[in-house]
């Protein structure tokens, strides 16, 4: 069955079209600019590649220029539309609604509608993703994979802030965490991989990627994870801060004249690595280039970031009493050596102990420890858009 995965924000959509028995892309790409003006790009995997810049109104217009291309004679990857099984929605906030993918009907639209509250940017997002594919697939069934989901069997110690009960009791403000899906997928991914039975298994997964976020996997469940209430807590960012003292946002409106919803666009878009480096960059291989080059807040903001995976792992073993493996995975988990590096040296009480030759490697999953390393380290590719087939085929 082939299972066509959706990822909508609020002005672009990727998708990929996914042969579920293969588990290979058939074809993917993304709409950017939906609304504005339209910018529309697919690749097969038979080689053929199409780009245009072409006006697309709404999503459901960019929805339906993909299974146009999906069926087009010279570079379509299938013959009809009957050949997609099944579509399979990322939808970033569950809230406390949603602890697994749901199967999704009027009820399961409603439910993520009232989550909308928790993530304002994202949720109607999705929900137009999977309103357009209702209204151009009326009956192929459909399925939404929370990023929250994973992170649901927290137990209340871990996912409670420090403030009056009563903004739990009414407003469930509580963390609820991201990258479900992905640090499901490594966490599994990784006990196989060095050979763990993972319900008996500790597993830190460190996924860094623009947005980054560690989690806590004792036994195959996420026990505690970096986010929070929104993707701001925790790691520092590209962008994002993570953690601050929450004083220090009344002491920037006082000192600069600002408002709330100003302060947390600094927060989120002029802060993390990017803000650090004096606004030089929140792409990592730039702040590297910049840092051997002697520019000091590059080398600062590099530091700073891989310090804070550092402490979230110290805490995370304390969490779980121990680790058996660290996963790194996302962009710069996968692709920075220097980052993961730089994590590593601040795990020798661990008794982790790095193979310098593996670690300047690329591809599939690799061991980045040495074979006498008390814990495993390794790299392991996130896949999100499979781990949302796996799901949406086992659901239907
Ligand atoms: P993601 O959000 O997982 O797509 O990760 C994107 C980030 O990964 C980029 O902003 C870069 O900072 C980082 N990245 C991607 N490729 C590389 C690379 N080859 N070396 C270092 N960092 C990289």
């Amino acid at each position: 069955m082939n299972v066509l995965v959706i990822n909508c924000g609020s002005s672009s959509l990727k998708y990929q079209l996914i042969n579920a028995d293969s588990e290979k892309a058939l074809a993917s790409g993304i709409c950017e600019r939906i609304g504005i003006d339209g910018k529309f790009k697919y690749k097969s995997n038979t080689g053929a590649k199409v780009e245009k810049e072409v006006t697309m109104e709404t999503h459901e217009t960019a929805i339906k220029m993909v299974l146009d291309a999906l069926i087009d004679p010279e570079n379509g990857v299938i013959k009809s539309l009957d050949e997609i099984g099944a579509v399979g929605h990322r939808v970033v906030h569950g809230g406390e609604k949603f602890a697994h993918s749901v199967v999704i009907n009027d009820e399961v639209v409603k439910a993520i509608e009232e989550c909308n509250d928790l993530a304002p940017l994202h949720n109607p997002a999705n929900l137009i993703g999977i309103n357009a594919c209702k209204a151009l697939m009326p009956n192929v069934p459909m399925v939404a994979v929370f990023d929250t989901a994973f992170h649901q069997t927290m137990p209340a110690k871990a996912y409670l802030y420090g403030l009056p009960s009563e903004y739990y009791d009414k407003y469930k403000i509580r963390r609820y965490g991201f990258h479900g899906t992905s640090h499901s997928f490594v966490s599994k991914r990784m006990a196989e991989f060095v050979g763990l039975d993972i319900n008996n298994s500790k597993i830190i997964v460190c996924h860094l990627g623009n947005g980054a976020s560690v989690s806590a996997v004792l036994n195959g469940k996420s026990i505690d994870t970096s986010m929070g209430l929104t993707p701001l807590e925790g790691l520092l960012m590209g962008t994002r801060s993570g953690d601050l003292d929450p004083a220090i946002i009344e002491f920037i409106a006082n000192k600069e004249g600002k408002n709330i919803s100003e302060i947390m666009t600094i927060l989120n878009k002029e802060s993390g690595v990017q803000g650090l480096s004096g606004g030089l960059s929140s792409d990592f291989r730039d702040l590297t280039t910049a840092s051997e080059e002697g520019n000091v807040l590059a080398t600062q903001a590099l530091a700073v970031f891989s310090y804070r995976v550092a402490k979230y792992i110290g805490a995370y073993v304390a969490a779980m009493n121990g680790v058996d493996a660290i996963a790194f995975t996302a962009g710069i988990g996968e692709n920075d050596d220097l980052v993961r590096a730089a994590v590593v040296s601040y795990l020798g009480y661990l008794g982790v102990t790095l193979d310098k030759e593996n670690n300047s490697k690329r591809g599939d999953d690799i061991l980045i420890s040495t074979p006498d390393s008390k814990v495993k380290v390794a790299i392991i590719p996130t896949n999100e858009e499979l781990a949302i087939a796996r799901e949406t085929v086992a659901l239907i």
